[in-house]
């Protein structure tokens, strides 16, 4: 057996997990929620898979290929997925999607040992509210994971997606009184300037937005309780309102234009303060490069001057400093930058070894 073809086994029952998870939502809330998050685990796994099969197996045990074909093996937990993701596949779970899984896990243990079945019909529908929120939102961001981010590994099974993605999306009917209930409190917040636009993972037009521009600000849907990061700029080639939600990639909808992070960073940065600072030979408002990201210069220097913002992962940091071989502004920490460098240059270490060459 192929590590492809395990690969293909991991993800299609990933996807049978779902498609159950799903069938059960009504009847049998307590398996939806287990299989639910069984079909995470899955994907997770499945993307460590596709780096290398050994990477599925739990530290706690050694890695036998003999084992592992056979199914014999301790597989490992999502903590330790969201980890090797981080460390050794280089493209781990950002905070938000690392938490929302992590409270599948929780209501998942939760479930399985101590789940009664509920006495009334009016808790059995709260029940059914607080599943439909919990998968609409963890669906949301898993999907655009799959789609998106790991798109050159799950592309084979974009059409089996598309349709989980339909059926999933059908949870959003147990929501509607959570929606019709919040009408009063969305006309009156309006009223008062609060912007609202249609969540991305529940459909209602209940996520608030703030009228700030070129400002970093927290949405949050007040029906399934979704929270993003964003920022709003006006497109400079045709002045319509673009979005830009927990990075810098966006599309403008008037006009098409696609943005990318060192856009964004250049519509964020205050040019006037950065021109006179550059004067008077501060070089503190030039953008800066991201270690969490990896972005380059796609960190500026706020409005107010006291915070930085990387315009590509949404980070928030204090202070920058210059790395002490190439001496580009950094967010990390460049203690030892002299010799070991930064996420963009080799230190003096990769300058005197590529001399020995
Ligand atoms: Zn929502
Ligand atoms: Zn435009
Ligand atoms: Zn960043
Ligand atoms: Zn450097």
């Amino acid at each position: 057996m192929s590590q492809q073809s395990l690969l293909k086994r991991l993800v299609e029952n990933a996807m049978d997990f779902l498609s159950h998870s799903i069938d059960e939502f009504d009847e049998h809330p307590k398996y939806s929620v287990i299989h639910f998050h069984a079909a995470v685990e899955l994907f997770l796994k499945a993307r460590l898979m596709a780096e290398h099969w050994s990477l599925v197996v739990s530290k706690r045990k050694d890695p036998d290929w003999d084992n592992f074909v056979a199914g014999d093996f301790l597989s490992v937990t999502l903590d330790e997925a969201a980890d090797k993701l981080d460390k050794v596949v280089r493209s781990g779970l950002t905070k938000q999607e690392f938490e929302t899984f992590r409270r599948l896990t929780k209501h998942r243990n939760k479930m399985v040992h101590f789940f009664h079945e509920a006495v009334s019909a009016e808790e059995n529908e709260k029940l059914r509210r607080a599943i439909a929120k919990e998968q609409l939102t963890a669906w949301y961001l898993l999907h655009k994971l799959l789609t998106d981010r790991w798109a050159n590994v799950f592309s084979s099974w974009s059409a089996a997606l598309e349709d989980i993605d339909k059926r999933l999306r059908k949870l959003h009917e147990f929501l509607q009184v959570v929606f019709d209930q919040l009408g009063p409190e969305i006309q009156k917040r309006e009223a008062g300037g609060a912007i609202f636009r249609d969540c991305p993972s529940c459909g209602f037009r209940s996520q608030e937005h703030s009228d700030e521009i070129g400002e970093l600000y927290e949405t949050q849907c007040l029906v399934c309780g979704l929270t993003d990061k964003c920022i709003a700029i006006e497109c400079p080639d045709c002045g319509t309102e673009v979005v830009f939600v927990n990075e810098g990639f966006a599309k403008c909808d008037g006009c098409g234009r696609d943005f990318e992070p060192e856009h964004l960073a250049d519509e964020l940065i205050d040019d006037g303060a950065a021109h006179i600072a550059a004067m008077e030979g501060d070089d503190s408002w030039q953008p800066g490069n991201c270690s969490d990201c990896d972005g380059y210069h796609t960190v500026v220097r706020l409005d107010d001057g006291d915070k930085y913002l990387c315009a590509s992962c949404f980070g928030v940091f204090d202070s920058m400093e210059c790395c002490g071989w190439c001496n580009e502004l950094n967010t990390g920490d460049m203690e030892h930058s002299y010799w070991a460098g930064c996420n963009f240059c080799d230190g003096k270490a990769g300058w005197d070894s590529d001399k020995d060459d």
